[in-house]
C-alpha cells in the first residue's frame, strides 16, 4: 500500500497526497511519522453512555445482561456525564446513544456539545401494552425534538426478542412517518439466535432469574430473516453487531438498505463471536464503528476497535468505519481533509 501524508503550515493542512509525491513537492520539509492513519474525527455510532461507571465484564452474553440488570441502578446521569466527558476527550466527531432512562436522555439533549442521535431504549413485550407504548414514545420524541440540541433524537427497540411484534411493528411506522432513525442490536449472540429459533438457552432462564415472565411465542426464525418477515428492515434501521448471520441474511440486509454497526471487542469479551465483514463486503455493505459500553468495552475509543481488526480486515475499510460510515449512519455530513483543514480536525492513529 502507498503512504499518505500531509503539509502542514502553522495550524492548517497545505496539501494531502502520497508522501512520495508530497516529498518531490516539499523538498525542504521536515518528514514527522504519525502511525497507522490520518483522518478526520472518528465517529463512536454505539455506546451506552449511561452504563459508564457499570464495572467492565467478560464472559457469556447471557451472564453480561444479568450484570447490566444487575447495576441497573447506576444508570444515571452522573454517568452518562463521565461518558460524554470520555468522548470529548477522545475527540470525537459524533456519536450514537442508547439510553435508558428518559431523564438521562434530558440530560444530554441539553448538554451534548457533540453532534449525534440519542435513541430512547425500548422494552416491553407485551403486545397488548403496544399502543400505549408506541404512543408514549411518540409523545416524548417529539417533544425532545422541539428543543434546540446539538444532537438528535431516535428510537431503539432493544431486541428482536425484547419488543413484541405489535410494538416493533408500531414503532417502525412512528419512525418512518416521523423521520426517527432506529437502532436496534440485532443477531449478537448465539444464545439470541436459540432463543428466537427454539425458545431454549441461557437467554430463556433470565427473565425467570429477576420474576419477569418467561419469553414466550418465539418465532422460530433467525433474528434477521424475524426483522425481514415483520417487514422493518430498511434505511431508517441500523443494526448493531449483525455477528451471527448467514450469506442468505446478510443479502437481505444489503438490499432492503438496512444500516450496520459493529462493536468487535465487545463481540469478542461476550462470546458473541466475530462479524464476517467478508460476507457484508461482498454485498457491499461497510458498516460503522462502535464500541458499545464502557461495561462490555475496555475504553470508548473506536480507533482500538479498528486496530483490533486490523491484521484481519483491510485498513482502509476499517477507516472508512471509523468516520465516513460513523458520519452516514447517524445522517451527519462526513467531512473531509483538505487544503485549509486546520490541524486540530486532524486525528493521528
Ligand atoms: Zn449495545
Amino acid at each position: 500500500m502507498l503512504e499518505g501524508g500531509l503539509v502542514v503550515v502553522g495550524q492548517h493542512v497545505a496539501a494531502v497526497g502520497q508522501l512520495a509525491e508530497l516529498q518531490q513537492a516539499y523538498p525542504d520539509t521536515p518528514l514527522v511519522h504519525k502511525g497507522k492513519a490520518l483522518t478526520p474525527p472518528v465517529v463512536n455510532a454505539h455506546t451506552h453512555l449511561d452504563l459508564s461507571t457499570v464495572p467492565y465484564f467478560r464472559g457469556s452474553y447471557s451472564s453480561f445482561i444479568r450484570h447490566v440488570i444487575d447495576h441497573a441502578s447506576e444508570r444515571n446521569v452522573k454517568a452518562a456525564e463521565r461518558g460524554l466527558r470520555e468522548l470529548q476527550a477522545l475527540g470525537v466527531g459524533g456519536f450514537g446513544d442508547i439510553v435508558y432512562k428518559p431523564e438521562v436522555l434530558t440530560w444530554l439533549l441539553e448538554h451534548s456539545p457533540l453532534p449525534g442521535v440519542l435513541y430512547l431504549e425500548v422494552i416491553n413485550r407485551n403486545p397488548s401494552q403496544a399502543d400505549s407504548v408506541a404512543k408514549k414514545v411518540a409523545q416524548q420524541l417529539s417533544d425532545w425534538r422541539q428543543q434546540n440540541s446539538q444532537v438528535g433524537v431516535g428510537i431503539s427497540p432493544h431486541t428482536p426478542y425484547n419488543v413484541s411484534a405489535a410494538l416493533l411493528k408500531k414503532l417502525v411506522e412512528i419512525a418512518r412517518l416521523e423521520g426517527f432513525p432506529l437502532q436496534m442490536h440485532v443477531a449478537e449472540s448465539p444464545e439470541e439466535t436459540e432463543l428466537m429459533t427454539q425458545g431454549s438457552g441461557a437467554l430463556q432462564e433470565v427473565p425467570l432469574q429477576y420474576g419477569f415472565p418467561a419469553y414466550q411465542d418465539w418465532p422460530g426464525l433467525t433474528p434477521v430473516r424475524y426483522l425481514a418477515e415483520l417487514g422493518v428492515l430498511g434505511p431508517h434501521l441500523t443494526i448493531v453487531h449483525g455477528v451471527q448471520v448467514d450469506e442468505e441474511e446478510v443479502q437481505m440486509l444489503a438490499q432492503s438498505g438496512t444500516r450496520l454497526v459493529s462493536c468487535p471487542r465487545s463481540n469478542a469479551g461476550l462470546k458473541c463471536g466475530r462479524m464476517p465483514w467478508e460476507l457484508y463486503l461482498k454485498h457491499r455493505l461497510e458498516p460503522a464503528l462502535g464500541t458499545d459500553s464502557r461495561s462490555s468495552s475496555p475504553d470508548l475509543d473506536v480507533r482500538k476497535e479498528a486496530l483490533f481488526l486490523w491484521e484481519q480486515v483491510d485498513p482502509r475499510v476499517l477507516v472508512r468505519a471509523a468516520t465516513r460510515n460513523g458520519y452516514r449512519v447517524l445522517g451527519l455530513e462526513a467531512p473531509r481533509i483538505t487544503r485549509g483543514t486546520p490541524i486540530s480536525q486532524v486525528q493521528s492513529w
